[in-house]
C-alpha cells in the first residue's frame, strides 16, 4: 500500500472521530449545528474510506459501483455542510425552500450517479492503477454547480450573523469561514478540477480535513479544554489504528505477536493517559465555575457595600441639621439669650450640649468614612508650621480626662528645636486625638504615656498605654473600617470603628505613617505616627 492510500484512512479515521468527539463532547442539549457537523464528518469519512477502495480495487464493476457511491457521498458532504453553516450556532428557522432546494438537488446528485451516467461517464484505467475519470460534458458542471453554490450559500447565510454576534462567536465564524474556504473549496479542487487532467488520487479527502478540523476548533473554541481533551484522543486512537495496521501489515507471525503486545500497551496507557487528562480538566472545570461563583459573590458584596455607604452619607447628612438646631440653641439657651438661667438648669444644659457635640463628631465620622469609600476624601487645607504647641494642646484637654479617670498621664517632649512639618490643622489634630481618646478609653487603671520626639527627617508621635492590650489578630485588623476587638465590645459598645481608619487615612494624607504594637491581650498598647519633617 503506497503512502497516499495510508494517509487516505488515516484522513477517514479523522473525519469521523472528530465529528463522533464533537458530538458526544457537547454536554448540554446537542445543537442542531453540531449534528449537522457529525453528519457532514461522517459522510467526509464514508467519502475517505470508498475513494480508499476505489484507488486500490482493480475489478471493473467494482470500481463503477465505488465510484457512484463516492459522488453520492461527495453530495451528502456538501449538504450537510451547508445546514451546519445555515444553523451554526443555534437553530434558527431555515425558510422552506432553503430546505427543499438543497434537498431536491441532493436527490437528483444520488439519483444523477447512481442511476445514469449523466455525470460520470466512464473510468479509464492505465497500468499502474491511475484511475482517469471521463465526465459528462452538461452533468459535470452540474454537479461541480451544485457543490459550489450550496457552499457559497452556506458561507453566505453564516456571514450574515457576523455583525450581530459577540467577540467570541466573531472568532467562530472567523475560523469555520477560513476552514470551509480552505478545505471546502480544495476538496472540490482535486476531486473535481484536478481530475479533468489527472486520475482520482487521494488528495480530495485529505484537503477537506482542513475542514473539520478548523470547525471542530470554532465549536470547541469557547470551551478551550475540550481541545485538549480531542487532541489527547486524537492522537492515542491515531497511534491505536497504525498499530493495529501495523498488526495486519506484519509479514511474520513473531512481528505480528510483538505488534499485539504492543497495541495492549499502548492501548493500557492510552486509556491511561485519557483519563488522567479528563480528571485534570474536570478539576480544572470546577476551579472555574467556582472562581465564576466568587465573581459574583464579589460583585454582590461590593453592591451592597456602595448601598451601605450611600445610606450612611444620606443618614448623616439628614441627621446633622437637627443637631446643629439642637446646639445652636442650647449654646443660646445656655447664654440667657432666652432669660436668665438657674444653676440647676446650667447642668443638665453643659450634658446636652457635650453631648450634641459628641454626636456631631461621630457624624462627622461616618460622612469622612464614606467620602473615603466614594473616593472623595477630606478636605485638607495644608499649611507650613510647627505643629507642637497645638498638640500640646489637645494633650493638655485629655490629659484631664485621663485624670478624671484615675490614670496617670505622662507627657514628654523630646523637641527641643523649632521643627515645622506640613499639615492639616483639623484632621492631624483628629487622628492624634484618636489615640489618646483610645488609650484613655481602652485603660482601666495605669497609665497613658505620650511621647513627642524627632529623628533626622521626621517628627515622632507615640502613645502608650498600659490597657487592655491587643491579640496578634486584632493588630491585622486595627486599621479596616468598623473594626473593634472582641474584648472591647461587651465593656465599650458605644465606639464606631471608624476613629483608627480615618487616622490612618488622615496619616497617609500627610505623607506619614502611623501603625500599632502590644505584646497582647491585657499587656497594653502602643500607637506611632511619624510625619515628614520639612526642611526649610
Ligand atoms: P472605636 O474606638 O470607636 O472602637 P477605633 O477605630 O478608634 O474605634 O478603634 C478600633 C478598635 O481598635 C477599637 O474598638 C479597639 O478594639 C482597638 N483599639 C484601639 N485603640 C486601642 C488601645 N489603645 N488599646 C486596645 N485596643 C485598642
Amino acid at each position: 500500500m503506497d503512502f497516499d492510500n495510508i494517509f487516505l484512512l488515516l484522513a477517514a479515521v479523522i473525519h469521523f472521530f472528530l465529528g463522533f468527539f464533537i458530538l458526544i463532547k457537547q454536554k448540554e442539549k446537542k445543537s442542531l449545528a453540531i449534528r449537522y457537523y457529525f453528519l457532514m464528518a461522517l459522510s467526509l469519512s464514508l467519502w475517505s474510506v470508498f475513494t480508499f477502495f476505489f484507488l486500490i480495487n482493480s475489478n471493473f464493476i467494482y470500481d463503477r459501483f465505488f465510484l457512484s457511491i463516492i459522488f453520492i457521498l461527495g453530495g451528502f458532504s456538501a449538504f450537510f455542510l451547508f445546514y451546519f453553516l445555515s444553523t451554526f450556532p443555534s437553530e434558527e428557522k431555515i425558510s422552506t425552500i432553503n430546505y427543499a432546494l438543497p434537498t431536491v438537488l441532493l436527490l437528483l446528485v444520488i439519483y444523477f450517479s447512481y442511476f445514469s451516467d449523466f455525470i460520470w461517464q466512464d473510468i479509464i484505467v492505465l497500468k499502474d492503477n491511475a484511475k482517469f475519470l471521463v465526465f459528462h460534458p452538461i452533468g459535470y458542471w452540474f454537479y461541480l454547480g451544485f457543490l459550489i453554490l450550496i457552499i457559497l450559500k452556506g458561507i453566505l447565510t453564516l456571514l450574515k450573523k457576523y455583525n450581530l454576534a459577540d467577540k467570541l462567536l466573531k472568532k467562530q465564524i472567523f475560523y469555520i469561514i477560513i476552514g470551509t474556504v480552505l478545505g471546502g473549496l480544495s476538496g472540490v479542487f482535486f476531486s473535481l478540477v484536478f481530475t479533468i487532467v489527472f486520475p482520482l488520487s487521494a488528495w480530495g479527502p485529505i484537503a477537506t480535513l482542513i475542514l473539520v478540523v478548523f470547525i471542530a476548533y470554532a465549536i470547541a473554541k469557547h470551551h478551550i479544554f475540550n481541545i485538549k481533551v480531542i487532541a489527547t484522543e486524537l492522537l492515542t486512537f491515531l497511534v491505536w489504528i497504525a498499530i493495529l495496521i501495523e498488526v495486519f501489515l506484519a509479514d511474520t507471525l513473531t512481528e505480528m505477536l510483538i505488534e499485539i503486545g504492543l497495541l495492549i500497551f499502548v492501548v493500557f496507557f492510552g486509556i491511561l493517559l485519557i483519563r488522567s487528562v479528563l480528571r485534570e480538566i474536570r478539576i480544572r472545570e470546577k476551579i472555574e465555575s467556582l472562581v465564576k461563583e466568587l465573581g459574583f459573590a464579589n460583585k454582590r458584596l461590593k453592591e451592597i457595600d456602595d448601598q451601605k455607604t450611600e445610606f450612611m452619607s444620606l443618614a448623616s447628612h439628614q441627621l446633622r441639621t437637627p443637631l446643629t438646631s439642637i446646639k445652636g440653641y442650647t449654646s443660646m439657651v445656655k447664654s440667657g439669650d432666652f432669660g436668665k438661667i438657674s444653676n440647676e438648669q446650667k447642668e443638665p444644659l453643659d450634658i446636652i450640649f457635650t453631648s450634641t457635640e459628641n454626636m456631631n463628631n461621630l457624624i462627622d465620622d461616618f460622612l469622612n468614612a464614606s467620602r473615603i469609600e466614594r473616593k472623595k476624601g477630606f478636605d485638607y487645607n495644608f499649611v507650613v508650621d510647627n505643629p507642637i504647641n497645638l498638640i500640646k494642646g489637645i494633650i493638655d484637654n485629655l490629659s484631664i480626662q485621663a485624670k478624671e479617670k484615675g490614670i496617670k498621664f505622662v507627657y514628654e517632649n523630646k523637641i527641643n528645636k523649632e521643627v515645622k512639618i506640613k499639615f492639616d490643622n483639623r484632621t492631624l489634630l483628629q487622628a492624634i486625638s484618636n489615640l489618646i481618646q483610645n488609650a484613655i478609653k481602652y485603660t482601666n487603671n495605669g497609665s497613658v504615656t505620650v511621647k513627642i520626639s524627632r529623628t533626622n527627617n521626621h517628627l515622632g508621635f507615640s502613645v502608650k498605654d498600659s490597657g487592655i492590650g491587643m491579640s496578634k489578630e486584632d493588630l491585622k485588623m486595627l486599621f479596616k473600617r468598623f473594626f473593634r476587638s472582641d474584648s472591647v465590645k461587651i465593656n465599650h459598645p458605644e465606639g464606631t470603628g471608624l476613629g483608627l481608619y480615618l487616622a490612618e487615612r488622615i496619616i497617609l494624607d500627610h505623607g506619614g505613617k502611623i501603625w500599632a504594637e502590644s505584646k497582647g491581650i491585657g499587656k497594653g498598647s502602643s500607637f506611632f505616627i511619624t510625619l515628614p519633617v520639612v526642611n526649610e
